[in-house]
């Protein structure tokens, strides 16, 4: 695992202020509505720079913006997939990059955020983890590639068409409080305006950051990387379940407080031949029995380094068909596979 910059040594940016952070930054010497103004340029009218806050005093921008960055990060690069899904590498204020999904359908767009940089948990069968953790993102640079994506493809987050999931790079619950914060701003009614019901973390299962989670009160729906359907299975293709067992897990999940609007979603990468049989998915049942779950199936998404094969259809097919007597299942299609923007592929591939 390799560390570098804390996210805490960045240059201090608009974006992932809040209105009472903005007010400390501009000072007693500015009217109060002020603070209200820059914060709904920045996340209601989703301006692009300083330079667009134009109901602003030119004085007044001109030295806010030689003391605070803007902070929405910069597409360094953009991948299209024949299947219309968009990867953008953006590149951060220290120069790293992250990868942000775009996904159109007819229906509704989809955006997959990164919570960090990398990720130190080393699923065995995620690109992603083979990039180690560089860092965790800030609060501004989490929300920041969702209002970065509505600007370039002219996306309301307030409108229902539009969801994000964060399941890019990273492990959201070792990050906690900057997903939070972000989760914060992205639903404001006063800024981006999303619904809480359309924004969803999925976590490998850092169990005492799900209680955690589910003491806030504004927070995004919760899905599980379940993955597996023993604890020996499990702890071969996820080690973090040598520290957190997946017994334990399903108990936190039976603890957590749901809305009454809102399922547990489990994940399962079906991997060929490895934990894709009947009889896995027998167990799944078992183990998710009395909990009020769905299940999205996903077949493994292949990628250099990656030791599994990916499944076929009738394998798939039969796994769902055990799964669904008992609860909602379905099967997520690949998106943007040819582009390395599918679940797990994310560890910043470049020319495709
Ligand atoms: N770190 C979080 C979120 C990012 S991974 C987590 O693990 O949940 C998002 C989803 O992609 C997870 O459900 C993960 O199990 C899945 N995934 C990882 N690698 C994959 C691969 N190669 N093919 C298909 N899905 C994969
Ligand atoms: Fe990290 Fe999720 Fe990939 Fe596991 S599956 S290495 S937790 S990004």
């Amino acid at each position: 695992m390799n560390t570098a910059t804390p996210a805490g040594q960045l240059p201090p940016a608009l974006i992932g202020m809040d209105t009472g952070e903005i007010q400390q930054w501009i000072g007693p010497d500015q009217p109060a509505f002020r603070a209200c103004q820059i914060y709904e340029a920045a996340y209601r009218q989703r301006a692009a720079g300083w330079d667009q806050i134009t109901v602003l005093p030119a004085q007044v921008r001109g030295g806010l913006s030689a003391r605070l960055a803007f902070g929405l990060p910069e597409a360094a690069a953009e991948y299209k997939s024949a299947d219309g899904t968009r990867r953008y590498l953006l590149r951060l204020a220290d120069g790293r990059t992250v990868e942000t999904v775009l996904m159109p359908e007819e229906q509704r767009d989809t955006i997959c955020i990164s919570s960090q940089v990398g990720c130190p948990v080393d699923c065995r069968f995620c690109l992603t983890a083979l990039m180690g953790l560089e860092r965790n993102l800030t609060a501004g640079e989490i929300a920041g590639q969702v209002l970065l994506l509505a600007r370039l493809h002219g996306l309301d987050p307030a409108a229902r068409q539009l969801n994000v999931v964060m399941m890019g790079q990273g492990e959201p619950l070792l990050n906690l409080a900057n997903v939070l914060k972000a989760t914060r701003l992205l639903t404001d009614p006063r800024g981006v305006g999303m619904s809480e019901r359309r924004i969803t973390l999925s976590t490998s299962g850092i169990i005492p950051r799900i209680a955690d989670l589910g003491q806030s009160p504004v927070r995004p729906k919760l899905a599980i990387s379940l993955n597996a359907s023993t604890e020996e299975q499990r702890r071969e293709l996820m080690p973090i379940t040598r520290k957190y067992h997946l017994r334990d897990l399903i108990d936190a999940c039976r603890a957590y407080p749901l809305r009454p609007w809102e399922k547990l979603t489990f994940e399962y990468v079906l991997l060929g031949g490895v934990n894709d049989t009947d009889a896995d998915a027998r167990r799944v049942v078992r183990l998710l029995a009395n909990l009020n779950a769905k299940v999205n199936l996903i077949a493994l998404n292949p990628g250099p380094g990656i030791p599994y094969a990916t499944p076929g259809a009738a394998r798939v097919d039969s796994f769902r068909e055990i799964i669904s007597k008992s609860m909602p299942c379905m099967v997520r299609k690949p998106r943007g596979r040819d582009i390395f923007a599918a679940c797990g592929q994310l560890q910043r591939i470049e020319g495709c």
